[in-house]
């Protein structure tokens, strides 16, 4: 893909997360740069669904822009950062704050697939505690790389990790496939908060959301498609 084609889907991933409700004023996403795996791609400090192609920053595995001309980074840059570092299958990230998940951080009850398109998320979901790495008085952010170190530890080889009472992280080998993740497990979490209240639930067991994920993955196209398509009718 051109350097142009990247940040414009870097751009669109963007604009679909505000869309389809997974971030608000806050969040991010990024891509891995492909001509570089030592670098990455980030918006400056602003609302996903402003973010233009000049608006994108080049990051390197520090954390730290090398490109800023003027430009405020993220606070929370080091979660990509520490996680591309950690991670070299990973090639994008988003961050997000999306509420049906905030539960699922902070009681104890586990997120775990309840549907076909949530099988990614595979058997038990990681919950970042911030106090085991920054005490028990942080602002909750991931605003050094220490803590995005041990973010990225929580993730292990994981997908998708929760935060406990500040949001969650997904990771992919692609930006369709991170957005993918970013919007199902929060449907996910909404059904499962649902089905919950009905009574006891029969979750994926391994085999199946394994295969689900699989199934899944090589369609991914179509959803794209479609949640781009959304933003053009505006
Ligand atoms: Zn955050």
């Amino acid at each position: 893909m051109s350097r142009k084609g990247l940040i414009d889907d870097l751009v669109s991933a963007n604009h679909i997360l505000f869309k389809e409700g997974v971030v608000d004023g806050f969040g991010h996403v990024s891509v891995r740069d492909e001509r570089d795996p030592e670098r990455f791609l980030l918006s400056r400090s602003i609302a996903p669904a402003t973010v233009s192609p000049r608006d994108v920053m080049e990051f390197g595995l520090d954390g730290e822009p090398l490109n800023p001309r003027g430009r405020r980074p993220y606070l929370e840059r080091f979660i990509h950062s520490e996680i591309y570092r950690a991670r070299p299958d990973v090639v994008a990230v988003v961050h997000s704050h999306s509420p049906a998940l905030i539960p699922f951080g902070i009681t104890g009850t586990s997120l775990r697939p309840v549907f076909h398109m949530s099988g990614f998320l595979g058997q038990a979901t990681p919950i970042f505690e911030i106090r085991e790495a920054g005490g028990p008085a942080t602002d909750m952010l991931i605003r050094d790389r220490k803590l995005g170190t041990a973010l990225a530890r929580t993730l292990g080889k994981a997908p998708f990790a929760l935060m406990r009472g500040h949001g969650s992280v997904a990771v992919g080998a692609s930006l369709k496939q991170v957005v993918y993740r970013a919007i199902y497990a929060e449907v996910n979490a909404r059904l499962q908060s649902e089905a919950l209240r009905l009574g006891a639930i029969t979750y994926l067991n391994d085999a199946e959301a394994a295969n689900a994920a699989r199934t899944n993955d090589g369609v991914i196209d179509r959803p794209w498609g479609l949640w781009k398509a959304r933003l053009k009718r505006g």
